[in-house]
């Protein structure tokens, strides 16, 4: 344990540096942590600003993230200040919004072309800050309206005197003094390891705790759904920092739990993630809900992680604790995912986690990245591992696809498309609008209904984290999710007159038909069989979608299913619909992804722990790595403890 005492003395270290380093006409009246950055408070930013060497030679000789800020007393008043901005910035930025936070001194200047509010190489953001002494911050206004980063917006400025104490705690705990030189490294599965679900590892140093995701089982129940938070090695008041490597709820859904039993430190992960978290988490509340299922928090408790989140751009290198260093790495697996580097004891040890990652492009994303500054340890996923795993090419599949989607409207059918709110909804709108564009397919209206369109939305407001191919089409204003025959659900009301009509593509949430419209549409198109419903994910058994999926490969038998809002009388639907199931649009590396990964990556790791597989295919996977890459590789239980260094 590091005492006040020691923490002052390394805050009074670094800020005799920085004085000593700064002008005095800079007037510097407060130096402080602010999360893992160090705010400087001047009455005069120029002196400092526009001097740009000083700034570098600054972080260099005192190796932290610095930001330079105006002190409160000379900030310029509001008016004036938003008068300036609009003067500085070029019409064409199309401000649609202009926020002050009091708390911080940030100016929030949201605009469709954020492009034009930054200039080249962040020109006009410095004339902002050095004319109106607010420091300006860009968002995106999405061409979607998306309610979700609306709400995130409102919640930090609503408790942004409360976030800023949050970043004053954490960087005093980040830079608190290393009381012992000799350290280890050790690495404790606390949930996902033989087994898909509940992922979470405890990184543990002499010095620091960190917890690498925090996932729940889904498919689980009261016994299985947590990570083992029960281990003597794990105890929240200890625990420096979380990391989120993306928003799905096998990676966060347990998140919201640490912070109904006290957990107040930093959530690392990227901007999307932090958005993409705030809606499936609400969601995953919202439908359990609804079914009248147990839940082991409430938004109350959502709200706390997304205010103690600390958000990183890929390639950021930042202290989260005394001896570690962490850097995001694309993933290409969903938005906003991340593979996470951790620098550990100044280059006792470096440990790299995958998350889930895709080594190969996507129409939505680019391939995952492979190549770090330095790595002994690799802790890779293995979903698609197994012996089986080897998908069909990517093209092939997108024919096979469109070819059924052109089949089903020539005879005059509906596609009904049961997906995944975020990615595979995405994945298919492009593979369906490049279809449209290469005249494969007709220009049929398609509809977009559930929680897939919101999720649409976030996509629209990161540009910069998508393929290169469909950002470019976003800058040319070319947005392929905002072609008009894309049609948006907004009332449940119109599902009736959208089964009425035409020949049509629907896709509805949820993938498996375990609730929520694409159940509803099934219900109205079992029946025809000019219609065709096509799976794009995996289906997992138990559900509704697997079920129909098994019934349709066995033909003897004719395929009915529970209708389900019927009065509480039993009633059953024939499906005479078509039932096709497209393979090869996963967001996950397939074993031969896996392969090329590790022959790829640099530098060639040590060892490699393989996590998130079921149990015979991560066996099976060590086994085959070990032989094939002579690279020691295991695969071990939840509880169990590697020693890295
Ligand atoms: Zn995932």
């Amino acid at each position: 344990m590091t005492s006040r005492n020691e923490r002052r003395e390394v805050l009074r270290d670094i800020r005799e540096a920085i004085l000593s380093m700064i002008p005095l006409e800079a007037k510097v009246t407060r130096i402080e942590f602010e999360g893992p950055e160090i705010a400087i408070y001047t009455e005069n930013p120029g002196a400092v600003l526009e001097d740009e060497e000083l700034v570098r030679r600054l972080a260099k000789t005192i190796k932290k993230r610095i930001v330079i800020r105006a002190d409160p007393k000379v900030r310029m008043d509001k008016q004036s200040a938003e008068e300036i901005i609009k003067e500085v910035v070029p019409k064409d930025a199309e401000i649609t919004n202009i926020t002050f936070d009091d708390v911080t001194g940030e100016v929030i200047i949201e605009a469709k072309k954020p492009g034009f509010v930054i200039g080249r190489g962040g020109a006009t953001l410095r004339k902002i800050l050095l004319k109106t002494l607010w420091r300006p911050q860009v968002m995106r206004t999405p061409p979607l309206r998306s309610k979700t980063a609306e709400w995130m917006l409102g919640l930090l400025y609503y408790e942004s005197e409360k976030r800023q104490r949050f970043l004053h705690e954490t960087g005093k705990r980040i830079h608190r003094s290393v009381i012992s030189k000799e350290n280890y490294v050790r690495i404790i599965a606390l949930g996902g390891f033989k087994e898909v679900g509940r992922s979470a590892i405890l990184l543990q140093t002499r010095e620091s705790n960190i917890l690498l995701d925090c996932g729940i089982k889904p498919s689980g129940t009261m016994r299985d759904e947590m990570p083992y938070f029960d281990v003597p090695e794990f105890n929240i008041d200890d625990l420096d920092a979380v990391i989120i490597t993306h928003a799905h709820l096998d990676h966060c859904g347990s998140l919201p739990y640490l912070f109904k039993f006290g957990y107040e430190g930093p959530v690392y992960t990227t901007m999307p993630t932090r958005d993409l978290m705030a809606l499936l988490l609400k969601d995953y509340i919202d439908v359990a809900l609804k079914e009248g299922k147990r839940v082991p928090y409430t938004m109350r408790e959502v709200k706390e992680a997304l205010l103690h989140t600390i958000t990183l751009d890929y390639g950021e290198v930042t202290d989260i604790a005394p001896d570690v260093r962490l850097t995001f790495h694309y993933a290409g697996h969903i938005l906003g995912s991340a593979i996470a580097h951790l620098h550990i004891g100044n280059g006792l040890c470096n440990v790299t986690y995958t998350g889930d990652f895709k080594f190969g492009r996507t129409k939505l994303l680019e391939s995952a990245s492979c190549v770090f500054p330095r790595l002994e340890v690799l802790i890779m996923e293995s979903t698609y591992g197994g012996r089986g795993d080897i998908m069909p090419r990517r093209e092939e599949t997108e024919r096979r696809f469109l070819g059924i989607v052109k089949e089903t409207l020539e005879r005059g059918g509906k596609v009904l498309i049961p997906v995944l709110s975020v990615g595979r909804g995405q994945e298919i709108m492009l593979v369906l609008e490049e279809g449209i564009r290469q005249g494969v397919i007709p220009p049929v209206p398609i509809y977009i209904d559930g929680m897939v369109s919101e999720a649409t939305a976030l996509h629209t407001a990161y540009p910069e984290h998508l393929a290169k191919s469909i950002k470019e089409m976003m800058f040319r204003d070319q947005n392929p999710f905002l072609q008009e025959y894309f049609k948006q659900v907004t009332d449940p009301n119109m599902r009736k007159g959208i089964i009425e009509g035409g020949p049509c593509i629907i896709m509805a949430t949820s993938g498996m038909l375990t609730g929520g419209p694409s159940v509803e549409y099934l219900e109205m198109l079992a029946e025809d069989s000019k219609s065709t419903l096509i799976f794009v994910s995996y289906q997992i058994e138990g559900t509704l979608g697997r079920r129909l999926l098994d019934m349709s490969r066995s033909n003897n038998r004719e395929i009915t299913i529970p209708l389900l809002k019927r009065g509480g009388k039993a009633d059953y639907l024939t499906v005479n619909m078509h039932i096709e199931s497209v393979e090869g649009f996963s967001g996950h590396s397939d074993r031969r992804q896996l392969f090329s990964f590790i022959k790829s990556v640099r530098p060639r790791p040590e060892k490699i722990i393989l996590c998130h597989g079921e149990r015979s295919k991560v066996e099976d996977l060590a086994i085959s790595i070990s032989r094939l890459f002579r690279i020691p590789t295991i695969s071990p239980e939840n509880l169990e403890v590697i020693r890295a260094r």
